[in-house]
């Protein structure tokens, strides 16, 4: 048993990463794994819900995968469990597992409208999403939604499904991973099922696909889309597309398939400001019951650069400590329990990191840059350390001439004009010292 779970924990490793594994599946425990059903136990709901939400079936799959049979997966709270008695019991279970299935991904019930937050990154796409919604295809067909990932396209995409569920109850509408729809097209061929498959895919209203760009390459599955394309879009069927990019940078696709994208509406979505992202953090915390300080919802913003997904992760992160200390969120808190997710831009410079860093990329010894030695091959290295110190810290210009074998300020002053002045005229000096400037500060 531990065999196989451990295996799967490898697949799973593969499949998200290993700083998304450590942080969400690491943690999850094994407790039976019989014929057709395995309890895991995992540490708190706000897990489950963060691997629902981001990698929907990817346990039940990976341990498919492992076992070659179709296991239905259990979760059981922690909490709930005496671990003592469950070690006493690892032979023999008897507790009743909470049954929490790992549901299939389809459309993910809370990506509605009413939950997605509205900026000036999102406001285009945001609008257009709706008038599909309440019209389907009878204006923008079809709808192209494009954005890097974690923007919040598969949102948009089901918040529209959702929504025509609700009000048009008898529209039929298929949504679906542009990895399945690949899948499907292989094993309809290979079973020659096809025409199964055009019944499926040709007698609905509303087909939406999700990450289209998936389908570049695999050249049976793009003429089977185009097909299936032609079919709805000519019985004025609405079709939904996203992709993290715009149809014209989806490289292998073929030109025909290329400007069907185009021929309705197209959507981009960028990433968020800080006051998007803040409001978004206050809207997941008040669906989830989080109390969420506004220091830390602008801490959050200002780690995360765009990805709306990481916001969440955070969030969830510090909801599920909070949950386990038993003490509210608070802005020291969240520093450390996220300090391995963020760089930690707290940490001040110093003089000794920049000659480091310096010396790394200049080849040159950190003993011969603090030195009072004048050869040639230190000095620019050392002139470009002093002025990066002066830039990236607060030491003073005197500081910092000590800080390299006891020079002067007016030496200090000296080596930043002549940085300054190469590095306007040097386009691959000035390179290279803005990227030593960033490498610092990251
Ligand atoms: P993508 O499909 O573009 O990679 P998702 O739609 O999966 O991104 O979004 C990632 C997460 O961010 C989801 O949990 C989604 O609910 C959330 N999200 C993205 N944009 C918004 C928004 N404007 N308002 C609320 N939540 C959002
Ligand atoms: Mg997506």
């Amino acid at each position: 048993m531990e065999k196989i779970w451990n295996k799967c924990c490898q697949l799973i490793e593969k499949k998200v990463g290993e700083s998304t594994y450590n942080l969400w599946f690491k943690s999850i425990k094994v407790y039976s794994i019989e014929e057709d059903k395995a309890v895991l136990i995992i540490p708190n709901r706000f897990y489950l819900e963060w691997i629902d939400n981001n990698y929907p079936g990817i346990i039940g799959k990976s341990l498919n995968e492992i076992t070659q049979r179709d296991i239905q997966v259990i979760f059981e709270l922690e909490k709930e469990l005496n671990l003592k008695q469950l070690n006493n019991n690892m032979q023999n279970p008897k507790i009743q597992p909470q049954k929490v299935m790992d549901r299939p991904s389809f459309l993910g019930p809370r990506y509605t409208f009413d939950q997605f937050v509205i900026g000036p990154s999102n406001q285009f796409a945001h609008a257009a999403a709706r008038v599909v919604s309440e019209s389907p295809g009878k204006v923008y067909n079809p709808l192209f939604i494009y954005g890097d990932v974690g923007l919040g396209k598969t949102h948009l995409v089901s918040a529209i499904g959702n929504r025509i569920i609700e009000t048009k109850p008898n529209l039929s509408i298929i949504f679906v991973q542009s990895e399945q729809f690949t899948n499907e097209v292989v094993t309809a061929i290979r079973h020659e099922k096809m025409s199964e498959f055009k019944a499926k895919y040709r007698n609905i209203d509303v087909l939406m696909i999700d990450d289209v760009q998936f389908i570049a390459n695999k050249t049976q599955t793009q003429e089977e889309f185009f097909h299936t394309f032609n079919a709805l879009y000519e019985m004025q069927k609405q079709i939904v597309i996203s992709s993290d990019r715009p149809p014209k940078e989806i490289g292998t696709i073929t030109d025909r398939l290329k400007s069907r994208f185009t021929m309705g509406l197209i959507a981009d979505i960028q990433p968020p400001s800080e006051e998007l992202k803040v409001a978004i953090l206050h809207k997941k915390a008040a669906i989830e019951n989080i109390k969420l300080p506004d220091d830390v919802a602008f801490y959050l913003a200002s780690r995360i650069r765009s990805n709306i997904r990481e916001l969440e992760g955070c969030l969830i992160k510090l909801a599920a400590h909070s949950t386990l200390i038993g003490s509210p969120i608070n802005l020291d808190m969240s520093k450390q329990v996220l300090k391995d997710v963020f760089y930690d831009d707290d940490k001040p410079i110093t003089i000794d990191f920049i000659q480091k860093k310096v010396c790394e990329v200049f080849g040159v010894k950190m003993l011969d840059i603090k030195a009072k030695k004048r050869t040639k091959e230190l000095t620019v290295p050392r002139q470009v350390a002093m002025f990066l110190s002066k830039r990236l810290t607060d030491c003073s210009l005197s500081d910092i001439g000590k800080a390299f074998g006891g020079k002067d300020h007016a030496t200090v002053i000296y080596a930043c004009k002549k940085v300054e002045a190469r590095a306007e005229e040097d386009e691959s000096f000035n390179r290279i010292v803005e990227q030593l400037s960033d490498k610092i500060k990251y």
